[in-house]
């Protein structure tokens, strides 16, 4: 079968994808693809918000958080880019549509989450990805250049010689078919789909980090996962349902099983995850308490509506009971190493959002700094495609499909090759968290 051909081929339709699409000239022919629904991304399920520099006079403290938050790990240029370019980037985004909540007087309203020193996230009740990605698909779906296809798995990249030249597809029914392209941009997300106990969707599982170790391409930090302190404790199999931290910025408190507490929330998700675990070890249980005793339930359901709502439904009203909470993995800082233009090492193809590591986080995301990272990012690589675009006239690479006929042994070699990464790098992290079979999707 005679290859497609487009001028960019983009992995993954969550908001670093459908950014990256809607950032590049209309003239370029775009094929997205993605493993599942449009809109089953993570990006989908962020509830908290998106930060922004508030004020000009904010920039110091807001850079300050975000180091600080990221052990001064963080790469100080990805950092600086990404504050600068926060408050056109919300200006983009309501110019799409996106609706953030607002102050009776009409301003925009402000929220805080952990180890932010103000308030400074634009928020849409609790349900700020989805606000996002619908007014983010509504758009993509205008562009009469952008073709989706969902359901669609990239299996490997085609590459010659360091370069890529497009990708390795497979259909809903399981064709596989390969797809030329002069550049490639991987937004597929993270790696929760390889953790038994994960706030992300199980198809999000960590492929382009297999493809990229497969390959040789430069990665960073692949050890730097983020567990999240609180996720609704539960016995059932699947995605863990996320208790945002701004409950917490909000005033929640954790307890202890004596429902004594035992930490002081607002410190950084990586300090109050290591203190539950401690808590949990030292009481020998699976699960501490959150309770927010001091807001009334309608001003509980009014700001968390979603949370509340599915607090509900698993029979504890935030309100007023103890919500049974344990960590989970939800984020991974490292990945593919890209410039602050989302380049790889690899010519020709770039990575974007959780995908890449740009340095942006360091060793430990700041709160709603991902959404907003994603955005600022793939706009950045979208603009070096359309700059750059025209300079590969040949296509040269071509693969045997037949070797990718074996989608389960596909998803186990790269599960290994992730794990394997995970362990080499710290063997400690992959002791205490990655030690479980799973079962990838
Ligand atoms: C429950 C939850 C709450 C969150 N809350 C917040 C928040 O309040 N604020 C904030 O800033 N961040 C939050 N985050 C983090 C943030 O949502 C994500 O980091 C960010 O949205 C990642 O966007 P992305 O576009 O890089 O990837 P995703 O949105 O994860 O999208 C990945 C895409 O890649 C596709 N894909 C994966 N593998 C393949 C493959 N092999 N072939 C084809 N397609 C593939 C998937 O189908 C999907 O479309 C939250 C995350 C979770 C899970």
């Amino acid at each position: 079968m005679k290859p497609e051909r487009y001028d960019v081929v983009i992995v993954g339709t969550g908001v670093a994808g459908l950014y990256a699409g809607l950032c590049l000239p209309e003239n370029l022919r775009v094929l997205m693809i993605t493993k599942d629904e449009v809109e089953n991304s993570d990006s989908y399920l962020a509830q908290g918000g998106i930060s922004t520099l508030k004020a000009p006079d904010d920039f110091d403290d807001y850079f300050e958080d975000t180091m600080r938050a990221g052990h001064y790990e963080n790469n100080t240029d990805s950092v600086r880019i990404m504050i600068e370019s926060s408050r056109q980037i919300i200006n983009e985004l309501i110019q799409f549509g996106v609706e953030f909540d607002k102050e009776e007087d009409g301003t925009l309203a402000y929220t805080r989450e952990a180890a932010h020193s103000t308030f400074r996230i634009l928020h849409h009740d609790d349900l700020t990805g989805k606000e996002i990605m619908i007014k983010l698909i509504e758009n993509v779906k205008k562009r009469q250049n952008i073709e989706v296809r969902k359901f669609t798995t990239m299996m490997d990249l085609l590459e010659k010689e360091n370069v890529c030249y497009g990708i390795v597809a497979r259909d809903p029914e399981g064709k596989i078919y390969s797809v030329h392209a002069q550049s490639v941009i991987l937004a597929t997300g993270g790696i929760g789909g390889l953790f038994q106990n994960s706030t992300n969707f199980r198809h999000i599982s960590g492929d382009s980090f297999g493809i990229a170790l497969s390959h040789g391409i430069e990665m960073e930090n692949l050890n730097y996962i983020q567990i999240h302190p609180t996720t609704l404790y539960s016995k059932q199999e699947g995605r863990k349902f996320l208790i945002s931290e701004s409950v917490r910025g909000e005033g929640a408190v954790l307890l202890n099983e004596d429902h004594r507490r035992f930490v002081n929330e607002l410190l950084p998700r990586d300090t109050v995850t290591n203190e539950i675990k401690l808590e949990m070890e030292r009481q020998g249980t699976d699960h501490v308490y959150l309770t927010m005793p001091h807001m009334t339930r309608e001003q509980v359901e009014k700001r968390f509506p979603n949370i509340f709502k599915r607090c509900l439904e698993e029979g504890y009203d935030l309100s007023k009971d103890y919500v049974p909470v344990t960590p989970a993995q939800h984020y991974i800082m490292g990945g593919i190493k890209t410039t602050v233009n989302g380049e790889t090492s690899m010519k020709n193809l770039y990575a974007v959002g959780e995908t890449a590591c740009n340095g942006v986080h360091g060793a430990n995301r700041l709160a709603s700094n991902s959404l907003l990272e994603s955005l600022v990012f793939a706009k950045r690589a979208a603009h070096v495609i359309k700059e750059t675009f025209g300079q590969i006239t040949e296509i040269q690479a071509e693969a045997d499909l037949s070797q990718y006929e074996d989608y389960n042994k596909w998803k186990q070699n790269n599960r290994q090759l992730v794990m394997d990464e995970i362990k080499r790098r710290d063997e400690k992290f992959y002791a205490k968290w990655c030690n479980n079979e799973v079962k990838c999707r």
